[in-house]
This record gives C-alpha cells, sequence and structure tokens, in this order.
C-alpha cells in the first residue's frame, strides 16, 4: 500500500522534499468496515492550504472500488466517491462515502464536472454572481475545472463571459471551444488596457479564483452593485508576505462603498451543499444536451501526485488534474 504524506510544512512554494512517499501494509477491514482501491485522485488548488500550519475547509477527495466490503450498504464492485487520502488502499466506516453505482460511465468526473469544481461554479455564479441576461460576467483561472463552468454557465445564462486566462492556446480555447466572448492572457504586459477593451459596459459579476494583479485590474472597472463572489486566490496561495507597494485596504474599501458592490466569500461545503442535487439535476442535462465542455488532464501514477500539483499551482494544468493511481 503506497502513500503519500507530508515530509516538511513549506514555506513558499512547495518542493520535491514537501511531500514522501511511503509504504505500509494493506488493512483489513472488520466489522463495520470496507476496503476502498483508490481510482482517482483529484487534484486541486486547495490542497496547498493543507500544507500549512492553519484551518484549511477540506480532506481530499478520491474515486475508488470496493474491493471488501463487511458493512451491509455497500458490496464488492460499487464505486464511491470518498475522503481516502493520497493512498492506494483505505478503510472506510461509510462516513462521507458517496455511492457512484457499480459502472459509472465517467467516474473521474465525481471529481470535476459533476463534483466540487463544478457544484462550486454553479453555486457561486447562481447564487452570489446572480446573472442577469446582457450582463458582462469576468472569470479567471478560466480554463480551470471552476473556470471553464462559471463561464459556460454563464453563457447559457445570456451574460457576456470574458475569460483571463494563462497563455495564448489557453485563451484561444476559451474563446473557440468554450464559446466565451473573449479570453485575455494575464501574462501580457498590457493585460489591464486588454481587460478594459474588452468589457465595453464595464463588469457585472467577476467571479474571484485568483486575486493578484487580476483582481486590481478588475476593480476599477467593476460597476454599481456589481457582484463578486469570493471562490479563491490561487495567485496567493504560495506567498509567504503580503504584495509590494502601497497599502491599498482602504481605497478597496471605497470601491466597495461608492460602487455598493457585494463582495461574499463562500465555502462550498458550508455554505450551498443543500443545493447539490438542484445542481446535479441542471448540470445533468446541460451534459447531455451538450451544453457543457469539460476538460480533464489525466496523469497516471500515485508517485507523479506531488509534482503534479506544485505544477497546478503555477497554471501547468490545461484542464481539471486527476491522479489516475495505477494500484495493482
Ligand atoms: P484550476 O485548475 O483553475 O487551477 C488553478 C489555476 O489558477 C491555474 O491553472 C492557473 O491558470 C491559475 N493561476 C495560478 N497562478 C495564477 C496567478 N498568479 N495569476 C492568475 N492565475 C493564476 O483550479 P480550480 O478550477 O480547481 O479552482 C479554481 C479556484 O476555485 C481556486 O482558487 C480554488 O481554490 C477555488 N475553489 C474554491 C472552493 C470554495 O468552496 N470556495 C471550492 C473549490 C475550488 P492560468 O494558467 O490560466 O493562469
Amino acid at each position: 500500500n503506497r502513500r503519500i504524506v507530508l515530509a516538511e510544512r513549506p514555506k513558499g512554494e512547495p518542493t520535491d522534499s514537501t511531500l514522501k512517499l511511503e509504504s505500509t501494509d494493506i488493512p483489513s477491514p472488520t466489522d463495520g468496515q470496507m476496503l476502498l482501491r483508490t481510482e482517482f485522485l483529484s487534484l486541486d488548488p486547495y490542497m496547498r492550504g493543507r500544507m500549512s500550519d492553519a484551518p484549511s475547509y477540506a480532506p481530499p477527495v478520491a474515486v475508488g472500488e470496493v474491493v471488501e466490503s463487511k458493512r451491509e450498504d455497500f458490496d464488492k464492485g460499487d464505486w464511491v466517491l470518498s475522503f481516502n487520502g493520497w493512498q492506494d488502499y483505505a478503510l472506510s466506516d461509510g462516513s462521507g462515502v458517496t455511492a457512484l453505482g457499480r459502472h459509472p460511465k465517467h467516474p473521474s468526473w465525481a471529481l470535476g464536472i459533476m463534483g466540487i469544481p463544478g457544484f462550486t461554479a454553479w453555486a457561486g455564479l447562481t447564487q452570489i454572481g446572480t446573472p442577469k441576461e446582457g450582463e458582462t460576467l469576468v472569470v479567471a483561472a478560466a480554463t480551470g475545472p471552476v473556470g471553464t463552468t462559471v463561464g459556460q454557465i454563464g453563457k447559457l445564462m445570456g451574460c457576456r463571459v470574458v475569460g483571463v486566462a494563462g497563455g495564448a492556446e489557453k485563451c484561444a480555447y476559451a474563446v473557440d471551444t468554450l464559446g466565451f466572448d473573449a479570453c485575455i492572457d494575464h501574462k501580457s504586459d498590457d493585460f489591464a488596457e486588454q481587460l478594459k477593451a474588452a468589457t465595453p459596459d464595464g463588469i457585472d459579476i467577476y467571479f474571484e479564483n485568483v486575486g493578484g494583479k487580476v483582481l486590481d485590474a478588475v476593480v476599477p472597472l467593476l460597476n454599481i452593485g456589481a457582484r463578486v463572489p469570493v471562490c479563491g486566490l490561487v495567485s496567493q496561495y504560495n506567498a509567504t508576505s503580503l504584495p509590494d507597494g502601497p497599502d491599498r485596504m482602504n481605497w478597496l474599501m471605497g470601491q466597495i462603498l461608492r460602487k455598493q458592490l457585494t463582495v461574499r466569500g463562500f465555502i462550498i461545503f458550508n455554505d450551498f451543499v443543500h443545493l447539490y442535487p438542484e445542481f446535479a439535476k441542471a448540470m445533468s442535462s446541460w451534459i447531455e444536451a451538450g451544453k457543457i465542455h469539460y476538460r480533464e488532464e489525466i496523469i497516471d501514477g500515485l508517485e507523479n501526485a506531488p509534482r503534479a500539483l506544485i505544477g497546478l499551482l503555477k497554471g501547468e494544468n490545461f484542464g481539471k488534474r486527476v491522479i489516475r493511481v495505477g494500484n495493482t
């Protein structure tokens, strides 16, 4: 049973010595337990927070198969969504486990479009962003699992959608495949000017995934009454200190006041869990109708998970990054 554990808490960016691979015996279930074999692991930006000595909001999520069961409610061969840790096998007493049936068509989608990222996008946008037809929606990390979903739902709701992504290839995908109206490369020298040109009517909803210089460029363009669902701040997860330059806290508060902005943070597990069935129904029907594109980046081998997470935090992923564990 291979497993990956934290070797040391990172300062700034995680490195090759942050996580280590070790081996243990495969455990045996006792009454009331079952043994799960991990098939797919989700890699998510929030995992950087779990490596710090500070509160974090979610355990790692995985899709696996029941290989032995001493429980009434699950049988050998059932697929489940669970909180396994980064390891080949895990014991479970059933808590926090969601049944995925015996032969799920796309088991890994439970980690992406039908799981936390898809649900986060839908809930943050519909409940806080409250899009109306003709409004302008800006979303950063636009080609990641949350951003792609936010933008595509925005289009379905009649918004003008402007994505922000790292590099020409990602931006072309957002426009050509996802149908966004524009997508701006945040690595361009004139990023702020390009964003302004792409939002001639200002911004009504900014779905915040990254913070940093994207947020700096967005705030002056926000319209009166704009909504900002604060979902994540990836650009800051490896930061070890506050950014250089003048303190802009009071300027930002002034913008919130004068423009009567709604800026609301949310944690999907805490705020909107009761809405999951509504989300699942809407998303399933959009997928069935071919209205939502979903891109996965599957990386083989549990041993490759640490490097894949380090790269995710730097934008090396193109789509939802999933590890196919490949255990024997
Ligand atoms: P992504 O797959 O989109 O991965 C992160 C992306 O962030 C990278 O691919 C990169 O894309 C972008 N990025 C990294 N550094 C920077 C930077 N300095 N400036 C601008 N962009 C940067 O992640 P997810 O779709 O899984 O998650 C998106 C956000 O949603 C995250 O902030 C995450 O923490 C948050 N989240 C919040 C939840 C909640 O309950 N609040 C639940 C789930 C997710 P690019 O190359 O395009 O720059």
